[in-house]
């Protein structure tokens, strides 16, 4: 497989992107090996600058449930934009999208749209502590919410503690306001609560996708919902990716806890820049320019991602039946790569949650950042070289989620587990 264009695209984003990429996963760093760089896409397939053609499970990290190129969504955006680009006031379409997504969502009453997934958490959480008039907020080891300062902070010490920035450039001052707890361990949030009495906000993600997949435990959510009513503590379930993918009501189709917050992304813009926060009423009209809470944005709500993102949701709310066909692929999938795997001994634990699928290189059950890290990163850099020259393209990282979507079909799946059984024989001989 020859793959000299990206080699040279790759050197010559170099000179004038850092790193080459405009977000860091993109680099492949933890894999290794030249990023891919993309010149089309079709379906389930992904072509690049080499012409070489791949299976993709990455799926623009989400976004796509119906794969690249959907006939629907892309006919809706040529429509909007004959109409024009962009024009900073309202349109009909947004109280049109605003008004599928709460009619979905339990605990959703009003919702704001803003243009990534970061804006919706990073505006969540500054109208949580408006609303709970406290400043301290609690979120999860392993959990990833987009980079705001706030929310790049991470166990340091220990969890249960205030945390530390993640990155440079994020002031102590400013993380000394998020404790980091344990994620499937309630009694780690209570420390919390005990090390702070100034909790104006709990933030998950109620599936994780962003430390491979971890799903939360439905009895854990329901402790944590009771735990944030004790304390007045705001809940926010941050489904930006689990949104339309893990079901058609994210986590609230596998439980009945109801958050007083959600942030969505991902899926509701159907592959454009676009994503939304919501709640209940009582919060939300806290935010201006109903009540003092500043938020806003010169593209929020750009007409031609809520056309995407509205051609997105109408098509999955017409087919609600895609989720199990999904599941099921996805099913497929990791069973196939749990059998292909067992021969050479190389334990595999799996996971799928409707369209997503994770799968770790360890020997234990994941449920918490510290069992992930647990996992053979080694193995995976490997499995992922091997598979990525049998043209298939999963996500480039063990902490990442993979998707499917309803390009897809049982004879890609067959492919693609016929493809890890060779790279399962290479790596154990050595190739
Ligand atoms: C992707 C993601 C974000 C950040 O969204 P961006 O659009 O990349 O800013 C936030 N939360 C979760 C759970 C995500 O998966």
């Amino acid at each position: 497989m020859e793959l000299l264009h990206s080699v040279n695209d790759f050197n010559e984003a170099k000179q004038v992107i850092p790193g080459g990429v405009n977000s860091p996963v993109r680099a492949f760093k933890s894999v290794g090996g030249t990023p891919l760089f993309i010149s089309k896409a079709q379906g389930c397939h992904l072509f690049d600058v080499d012409g070489n053609r791949y299976i993709d499970f990455v799926q623009s990290w989400g976004p796509l449930i119906f794969g690249h190129c959907d006939s629907d969504i892309q006919k809706s955006v040529y429509d909007a934009i004959g109409n024009g680009l962009s024009f900073g006031a309202p349109t009909e379409l947004e109280t049109t999208l605003a008004k599928e997504i709460i009619a979905i969502y339990d605990g959703v009453e009003k919702i704001r749209l803003v243009s990534s997934g970061t804006e919706a958490t990073m505006s969540a959480i500054r109208l949580a502590r408006a609303y709970s008039q406290k400043d301290d907020i609690i979120k999860f080891d392993g959990c990833y919410h987009g980079h705001s300062d706030a929310l790049l902070v991470s166990a340091g010490s220990g969890c249960a503690t205030f945390g530390e920035p993640s990155s440079p450039g994020v002031p102590k001052d400013f993380s000394k306001h998020t404790l980091v707890a344990r994620y499937n361990d309630i009694d780690s949030v209570q420390a919390c609560f005990e090390t702070s009495k100034n909790v104006g906000c709990v933030i998950i993600e109620p599936i994780a996708g962003n430390m491979g997949l971890v799903p939360a435990d439905i009895d854990f959510l329901q402790a944590l919902r009771e735990m944030c009513d004790k304390h007045n503590a705001v809940l926010i379930f941050d489904e930006v990716m689990s949104g339309f993918r893990a079901s058609l009501k994210g986590v609230q189709g596998y439980c009945d806890v109801v958050p007083d917050m959600v942030t969505f992304g991902k899926v509701i813009g159907g592959g454009m820049p676009l994503a939304a926060f919501g709640g209940k009423d009582e919060i939300m009209r806290l935010l201006s320019p109903l009540g003092g809470v500043y938020q806003a944005g010169t593209l929020s709500g750009n007409p031609i991602a809520v056309s995407a993102g509205l051609a997105s949701v109408c098509k999955i709310k017409a087919n609600p039946q895609i989720y199990t066909h999904l599941e099921t692929l996805a099913q497929k999938l990791v069973t196939g790569l749990k059998e292909a795997a067992k021969p050479h001994k190389i334990p595999l634990q799996t996971c799928v949650r409707g369209s997503m699928f994770g799968f770790f290189f360890c020997d234990n059950a994941v449920r918490n950042f510290d069992d992930a890290q647990k996992s053979d990163t080694q193995m995976f850099a490997k499995f992922h070289r091997k598979m990525l020259e049998k043209g298939v393209y999963l996500a480039c990282s063990q902490f990442e989620t993979g998707f499917v979507c309803t390009a897809m079909d049982d004879a890609i799946i067959d492919a693609v587990i016929h493809c890890a059984e060779k790279s399962f024989d290479e790596i154990s001989k050595g190739i």
